[in-house]
């Protein structure tokens, strides 16, 4: 490119939560390419989607152009001015308010957005709505890491960085994550890994792309992680390969844990999940006699109705084994979308203030109440997906969702369409007039990561910046304002006094209140200081180096949990009349609801339509050949879709990408919900394929 020509800006990935770094090459206001950087999560690399699906959709002519309020006579939207539909919004959030109480209300925030964004949001929530009915869509995909990791560990946050997990490390356990496709930079350094003499152990119902490099592919029956892991725990215990040092010096609760171990031998195991023992058993050995083991995992572990007590196993296991604290070990949740991790951090959650400061805490909503001049609520709120529920029950009056498109997401679909239309008010904030979007009362329009200021957290704990690269402001054609505008707007129009703020200065807010925050600045991250290798929290004062390891010596929580936990098999299970287990993921090509890279028509290309796997001995006693369409139904609905035929998955399973819109796989999952985080139970639901 000619210097003179365009300008480069270094930004962060908008999809998925490795964290990669790019430039995005703009020209006359528009981008026209991206170009890969050093970052300190993908050293130069990019996968697919960040190469190709980073810019299309901030251009694309889909784009909502300005404020749009639904004609209650029509049903149809109408072009509203900003001070018509921000009065509108202000006035019906603050009339239920009034009429129901501050409960009545919610409001959820984006885990794609930045952190300043984020955090404000849960600040309107908290001090205009006056509860903590605030949540972000961790709920639906890691909210059982932030629960499981938290209880035994004391943090719950992936505990090392993904260059130490992935260079000159001995072993990798890999249980329910499938990075070439979800977190593919990840992926592409694990299989480098692999190629230069590391071991892999992959533990996934499917066959995956990095199956073919394993040394030892467990392909267990789907849900059942957890007899997994104490079949697991069993072998290192008898065979005495645990790290009793580690054990007796940093950990509590080994007795119990034994105890519950004890009755899950190899072959009963090898039953349970359907794999041989003679393999389980290589696989305990391969990972507790490694010195350098990380144990990553992602969505496999944590979207079931157990999906809390999978990932406490996950650090039981490498507790056992002394592998915490330290250089190539840990337990390493690969976050899902590129600041989910930030959403939590910001306090999108009804349990937690910033920080994960506890609303339990009543020093913690004293600090609060003092920062932001206003009484606030000192009852926990409900998570988001008791939040439909309580909707259909009448509860939840009024909702406000910022950037999330839950009727795409969500499990089971019907009901999370019976309870927005339950909703006496319901507003969005968003970029493209999404299924979720159609049913609002207002939709405000948003601003993509290309067109403001702000930072992402990474799935590894890395703050790192996002900037300005073009300003559709310009252009006739839109009426749109900076997302963190539009809030600190409406909590006026509420009633509360918000100062104006750009986002340096509510990170420069969000370090004053929060410890774990609190020597990071946009200022810092400018800086030559973090010019290669950007700040990971706990980062506590402004001269603190971040911390790339964390539990070094002593755990967050003091001593180490081994918590006992016993397997329970998954709420649904296949039947006479749904006899296929369906589980669902994501596949390369698309980052979740397809709403950002649905727009680059080349990844539409390639993959643009919904499909189900199907094992072969299936396909053919139902008579359905590859590429054929089929019906698939569960308890819960029924979708058109074209069956991929093939042995990626075992006999009586089938699985599903999300992404689509045609066949969504949501209208068959089922909302069974995890009873410590509320995560839906997407991994495991009973399903029949019939021909078409
Ligand atoms: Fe990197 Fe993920 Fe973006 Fe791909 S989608 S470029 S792996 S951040």
């Amino acid at each position: 490119y000619r210097e003179w020509q365009t300008k480069k800006v270094r930004t962060t990935c908008p999809h998925c939560a490795t964290g990669c770094q790019y430039d995005l090459v703009v020209k006359d206001n528009k981008i026209v390419d991206v170009i890969a950087a050093d970052g300190p999560s993908n050293h130069g690399k990019l996968c697919v989607k960040g190469r190709s699906g980073s810019f299309d959709f901030v251009h694309s002519p889909d784009r909502i152009k300005y404020p749009l309020i639904k004609n209650k006579k029509t049903g149809e939207f109408e072009r509203a001015s900003w001070d018509e539909a921000l009065d509108l919004v202000a006035s019906k959030f603050m009339e239920i308010k009034k009429k129901y109480g501050s409960d009545s209300l919610a409001g959820f925030a984006c885990s794609r957005s930045p952190n300043e964004d984020v955090y404000m949001v849960q600040k309107m929530v908290r001090t205009c709505f006056g509860t903590n009915n605030t949540d972000n869509c961790a709920r639906v995909c890691h909210s059982a890491s932030v629960a499981g990791l938290a209880m035994t560990l004391g943090s719950g946050a992936m505990t090392n960085p993904i260059y130490d997990i992935t260079h000159d490390v001995d072993a990798i356990l890999l249980v329910g994550s499938n990075p070439e496709e979800a977190h593919p930079v990840v992926g592409m350094q694990i299989r480098q890994a692999v190629q230069n003499g590391t071991k892999l152990i992959v533990v996934d119902p499917r066959d995956i792309g990095l199956t073919k490099y394993a040394d030892i592919h467990l392909k267990i029956e789907p849900g059942t992680n957890i007899a997994f892991a104490n079949g697991m725990m069993h072998i290192m215990i008898e065979e005495n390969l645990i790290d009793k040092k580690f054990v007796e010096e940093r950990t509590e609760g080994f007795e119990e844990l034994a105890e519950i171990v004890k009755d899950y031998t190899p072959e009963k195991v090898a039953k349970i999940c359907h794999i041989e023992k003679e393999r389980l058993i290589e696989a305990a050995r391969m990972y507790a006699t490694a010195n350098k083991a990380p144990i990553i995992y992602c969505l496999g572990v944590t979207e079931h109705s157990e999906g809390t007590r999978g990932v406490m196993s996950m650090s039981n296991m490498a507790m056992l084994c002394g592998k915490l604290g330290r250089e190539g070990c840990g337990v390493n949740p690969l976050r899902g979308q590129n600041n989910v991790q930030g959403a939590c951090d910001m306090g999108a959650m009804p349990t937690d203030f910033p920080g994960y400061q506890k609303v339990k805490n009543p020093d913690v909503v004293k600090k609060f109440e003092e920062a932001w001049g206003v009484e606030l609520s000192k009852e926990p709120g409900i998570h988001a997906t008791d939040v439909f529920p309580a909707a259909i029950e009448g509860k939840i009056k009024g909702l406000y969702i910022y950037g999330e498109d839950p009727v795409v997401t969500d499990a089971d679909t019907t009901h999370i369409i019976k309870a927005l239309k339950s909703l006496d008010f319901f507003v969005i904030q968003e970029l493209f007039m999404t299924e979720t979007a159609q049913l609002a009362d207002v939709i405000l329009p948003g601003m993509s990561y290309a067109e403001k200021e702000g930072t992402f957290s990474n799935t590894e704990r890395r703050v790192q910046r996002v900037r300005k690269a073009v300003d559709l402001t310009q252009n006739p054609e839109f009426d749109i304002r900076l997302d963190t505008d539009i809030i600190i707007d409406l909590m006026n129009r509420m009633g509360y006094p918000q100062k104006q703020m750009t986002s340096a200065e509510i990170m420069d807010e969000i370090a004053s209140l929060t410890p774990s925050f609190a020597g990071i600045s946009h200022e810092r991250l400018d800086s030559e200081e973090c010019a290669k290798n950007a700040l990971q929290w706990p980062c506590t004062s402004k001269d603190h180096p971040g911390t790339p390891i964390m539990h070094v010596g002593k755990f967050s929580r003091g001593l180490g949990w081994l918590y006992p936990t016993e397997y329970t098999p998954s709420k649904e299970l296949p039947d006479e009349e749904y006899p296929l287990f369906l589980m669902t993921g994501r596949i390369l090509y698309h980052y979740t609801t397809r709403a950002m890279t649905g727009r680059t028509p080349g990844l539409m290309e390639i993959e643009g339509k919904s499909f189900i796997e199907m094992n072969e001995q299936d396909a053919d006693r139902l008579g359905i050949k590859d590429g054929e369409l089929v019906k698939a139904s569960s308890r819960r609905g029924t979708i058109q879709t074209t069956a991929r035929v093939g042995t990626k998955v075992s006999p009586g399973e089938t699985w599903m990408p999300f992404h689509f819109p045609d066949g969504n796989c949501n209208w068959l999952t089922n909302a069974a919900l995890d009873p410590f985080c509320r995560i839906p139970e997407y991994k495991v639901c009973a399903i029949k394929v019939e021909k078409i």
